[in-house]
This record gives structure tokens, sequence and C-alpha cells, in this order.
């Protein structure tokens, strides 16, 4: 087996210098240690450790918190106190609309500077705060909001006017709507406001109140093979973890330029691009660009980028656009590359090796774990092709169903990838889909639905997953919800979608849809139904594919077999059609 050993150097130097030693004597209250804690004994509070306590205990006030960098224009830096006073402002602004604690405050915003003080400031005020993602269309933010019941949205006036004007009467509990390119005094429709405007009208002093380690927090909408999207609720303490992971996995430290390339709307973007690297005292880079090779690559070399979290679409995309450009810059700062989110294959680690003479790191971990459960570290020697090894505190095992009950799987036999619980950012409930939640958790293990293998070693293979989930670019498709909408259109009778595998996105969404009576199959509603789906779910969801048949397989019991449909696609032989074989065993 291929295996890329590290140099003297990086083990000496790495925050985490002997895994195995680490690892054997690790507990959660050694975590705990590196929160500061609200003062006065008011609890934790995510804010508080990301921001306000670089400024009143450790004085860091005037070094920059975020640097956002624009598609044209200058740099625009923030820095610690500033950021403090923003968010403070934020808090103040939410108290004034009314809002208490427990209350929704959702997002769809560019990378841009309000979007993080919009999620710093919701924390501070103790609300939920749920990010958008850009690319979804009405029904699926409609989806998203109505279930989180969201009070108050944060967007752009081309955003609310695409998206969101359409959906605004179907979201009774949305009374507000702050539009942060909105000129002061301008009103759009009712209870919209102008950011500028209700900012400046708030005090930058604000007291975070007593928030408990277990208060909620944040939500994160991912997608499940059925029913609708699942919001994973995360809680304040959950910060513990993010803030040990970034310096284990990410070698993170105060004082690094860290660069998270995933989009805010996500999971990753939020835990990872902004609560990590601001409770480590590290400076985040934010991208406000479109993304081109070109432009990457000089940020790493002109930001000086220290560590660089990124995902396995994202370098399949650099790796296309050839290596010319990315000799064009030096990477003298660059200490450690990740990935995460997606498979990242043996190849991808050692193009690493070849443009940045440093290998990806991956590391897995899901939107429910809340953080970075299994990494390949700075200091450990990488298999490629491997997710690499349990985090200090995470304790991992491959389970097998063996006449109705969950053994342990052989060494480099396929299981379901299991996590002992609990661990500080383990999601506390899944809003909307309560059953679901429940039925991840058994014997004091969380099944987790990937399908994994671990060698002799103790290295974790990604295997597969053991439902019909679709990644695609990094972001889940569910594929129930994309046939709601396909269902939708007056033509379509039934609808199936799967994810075909695609050399640049991983996975892309493939439909396919049966026409209800006196409905002729041909070219013009094929595009039709497509330019349907496009238009309700945005690009990120829609298929980029659709076959129209006469007829869809299912089971006995009347379920959907997409698992026949893709070994179609594939030209595969069919396979086990048996319950166990469908995926229905542990989900
Ligand atoms: P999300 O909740 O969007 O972060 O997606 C989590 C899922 O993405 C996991 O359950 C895996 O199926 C997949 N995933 C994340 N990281 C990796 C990785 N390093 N290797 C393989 N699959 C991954």
């Amino acid at each position: 087996m291929e295996t890329i050993v590290k140099p003297s150097h990086d083990r000496e130097q790495a925050n985490l210098k002997d895994y195995e030693k680490v690892y054997a004597s690790y507990g959660w209250l050694q975590a705990e240690a590196c929160m500061t804690g609200l003062p006065g004994h008011h609890g934790l509070n995510m804010a508080y450790e990301a921001v306000d306590r670089h400024v009143q205990v450790f004085h860091q006030g005037d070094k920059v918190a975020l640097r956002w960098c624009p598609q044209t224009g200058p740099v625009i830096d923030m820095t610690w106190q500033e950021l403090m006073e923003q968010t403070a402002r934020f808090a103040n602004g939410l108290t004034a609309l009314g809002l208490q604690q427990g209350d929704a405050v959702f997002a769809l915003c560019p990378r841009q500077p309000e979007f993080y003080v919009a999620v710093l400031g919701s924390l501070k005020h103790r609300c939920l705060f749920s990010p958008l993602f850009v690319g979804f269309g009405p029904g699926p933010l409609h989806a998203r909001m109505q279930s989180g019941h969201a009070r108050v949205l944060v967007t752009t006036r081309a955003l609310y006017q695409t998206k969101v004007k359409a959906i605004r009467t179907e979201l009774p509990d949305l009374h507000y709507v702050v539009l942060i390119d909105a000129d002061p005094g301008s009103v759009l429709d009712k209870g919209c406001i102008s950011y500028r405007e209700w900012m400046d009208a708030s005090s930058p002093h604000y007291a975070i109140g007593p928030t408990s380690a277990e208060d909620a927090a944040l939500i994160h909408f991912t997608s499940g093979t059925t029913g609708r999207p699942k919001g994973s609720l995360h809680v304040h303490e959950a910060i513990i973890a993010h803030h040990v992971s970034a310096q284990f996995a990410l070698d993170l430290r105060a004082g690094d330029v860290f660069w998270c390339t995933a989009d805010p709307g996500w999971a990753t973007g939020i835990f990872y691009g902004i609560l990590a690297p601001l409770s480590n005292g590290a400076t985040v880079l934010v991208d406000g660009g479109e993304g081109d090779a070109e432009r990457w690559y000089q940020l790493l070399e002109t930001q000086k980028v220290n560590v660089w979290y990124t995902e396995p679409a994202a370098i399949r995309r650099l790796m296309q656009s050839g290596e010319e450009a990315s000799q064009r810059y030096r990477y003298e700062d660059l200490r450690l590359i990740a990935s995460g989110g997606e498979p990242l294959t043996a190849e991808a680690v050692r193009w690493g090796e070849k443009v940045f003479r440093k290998p990806i790191h991956d590391t897995w971990w899901q939107t429910e774990t809340g953080s970075i459960m299994i990494a390949n570290f700075r200091s450990t020697d990488i298999r490629p092709g491997s997710m690499g090894r349990p985090l200090p505190g995470i304790h991992a095992g491959v389970l097998k169903r063996q006449e109705g009950r969950l053994v342990p799987a052989a060494v480099d036999e396929e299981g379901e990838l299991a996590l002992r619980t609990p661990w500080p950012s383990l999601f506390r409930a899944c809003i909307g889909r309560e059953d679901s939640y429940r039925k991840s958790f058994v014997d004091g293990w969380y099944l987790t639905g990937d399908l994994v293998r671990r060698d002799a070693d103790g290295y974790f293979w990604f295997e597969g997953r053991v439902d019909d989930v679709i990644k695609s670019s990094g972001h889940w498709i569910g594929p129930f919800e994309v046939e709601s909408v396909l269902m939708e259109h007056p033509a379509v009778a039934e609808a199936a979608v799967i994810g075909k595998p695609d050399p640049m996105h991983y996975e892309v969404g493939h439909a396919f849809v049966t026409l209800k009576p006196n409905h002729m199959t041909h070219e013009d509603l094929r595009l039709e139904i497509l330019d349907f789906a496009r238009e309700r779910l945005g690009p990120a969801l829609a298929p980029r594919d659709l076959v129209i048949q006469s007829e869809l397989p299912h089971t006995r019991s009347g379920k959907l077999m997409r698992r026949l449909l893709k070994a179609q696609v594939l030209g595969e032989p069919v396979g086990d059609m048996s319950p166990q074989g469908l995926g229905e065993v542990f989900v």
C-alpha cells in the first residue's frame, strides 16, 4: 500500500505531535479548558469565544479577524474590536425587532462581511441561526425557512426580489427582511429594513446574556432520501469541538491566515469558515470572487495563507485548469492543505505534492457530527485515498448487521461507520425528522449512514452510502425533494432521481419520469420539465439530465428502486434486490 511518509519537521512542529499518545489519553475536559466562558460564569456562548474574548481577555482587538477580498476593489479588513462592535450592533438590532432567545434568524447572502456579522450577532443574542445556500430556488428556500420558523431573513435586494418575494406570504413567521444593500430610508416591501440604517441606529455595546452550553445555536439543513430537508440542530457547546478539531486536523493556531473555501450556506462554511478559526485567533480570509483557478493561486500567495481548507470539487477544478497557472505563484506561507466533504482521490492527494510540495490531507465529517471526526494529520503518514484516523476524543467503529444485531466488522470488511456518543458538536435534534434522529442512535453509537472499511493500522476508507442521497460538488441533494418538485409538473406522473457519477462534480442529479396519460414523450416536453425543475429548485438541486420512461421500478411494497435505475445508468448488473440490498437496513 502506498504511504506518504511525513518529514520529521512536520512531526516536530505540528500541534498534534504524537498522535497515538494523545489519542490514548485525550478527554473532552481537556478541550473544554480551551474555552474562556462568559464573564461572571454565565455559561458558554459561541460568539463570545469566537469574538469578544479576543478583545476583552486576550487584548488582541487591533488584530485582523476577517479579511474580505471582493471580486474587484480593495481588500477590506475587520479587526476583532470592529467585529465585536458590529456583532453587538446586530444583536441590539435584533432586540429592537423584538427577537428573543431561541427565535430563528436566517441568512441568504453572498460571501461578504455582513453575513459573518449576522451569524455572530445572532449567536450573541442567543437566537438560532440558519444559513441558506444562494444556489437554491424559491421551493427549497421556502421548505427550510418554514421548517425552521424563520423570524428574520438577512439577504440582498436582488436575492429578495428573485427568490424570496414570491414565497413571502407563505411564510407567516417571517416578520422582517434585513436587506444588506438597501439604501437607508428606502422601503422595498412591508417588513423590509435597510441593514445600514438598522445597524447605525443600534449601540455597539452588548452584554451577552447567560447562555447554557446546551442552548440551541445553529440549524443546518441537509437532505435525506425521503421526506423534507432535515434540520440538524447544534448547541453552543459545539464550539469546543470546532476549536480543538481545527488545532488537531488543520494544525490551526493563533495568528494564522486561514482560508476555508466552503460556501457559508453550508455547515463547513459556518463551523470551519467562521467559528473554528476565530475561536483559535486566526484571521479568516473571505473570498468574494468567482473562484477561477488563477485567482485562487494568487490569493494563496498574496494573502500569505497558512492553512487552506477546501473540497474535492474545487481541487478537481484546479487540477483540470492545468499546472501553468499554479507555477506562476509561490506558496511559502502555506503550512497545511486539507479537504473534506466528499471522497478525495489518491490522485488529488499527490497532485497537492506536485503543485504545492504538500499532500492534501483528507478529513471526514458530516453536518450531523458538527466537527471533523476522522482526518489525516500533519504529523502522521498519509495513505492516499484514505480518510485517515479518528481525532483524539472520537471513538469510531465499523459495524455490520448480523441476525438483527450490530456487531463489529472485521479488519478490511465493509460496514457502517459508527461513532461512540456523545461529543460536544453532535447534533441534538433533527428538525422536521424526529423519527430519523432517533433511528440514528443504537447501543451508544451514532450511525453515520456511510459505508467504510478500516485497515489493520486503523485507517478508514470510504466505500459509499447506505442510502440514496446524492453528493454533488460537495452539496447534498435529497432525491425526494427533487422528485416532489418534478411531480408538480402537470405532465409528470412519477419521478425518481439518482446520482450519476461525474468527473467534475463527483455526482450529478439524473432524473427519470413517467408521464400522465395523454402526454406524449418528446424532446420539447423533456426540456420543459428540466426548466420547470431548475426554476423552482435552483441550479444547486435541479437535475442535470432527465429521461422519460414508460415505467419506473418499485419494490413489492411500492417503494421506488433508485438503485436499479442507477445500475441502469452505469450499465451494471442489477444486483441484490432484497430490502438489505436496497439500503433499508440502517435507515
Ligand atoms: P455533509 O453533511 O454535507 O458534510 O456531508 C457528509 C457526508 O459527505 C458524509 O456522510 C460522507 O458521505 C461525505 N463525506 C464527507 N467527507 C468525506 C470524505 N472525506 N470522504 C468521503 N466522503 C465524505
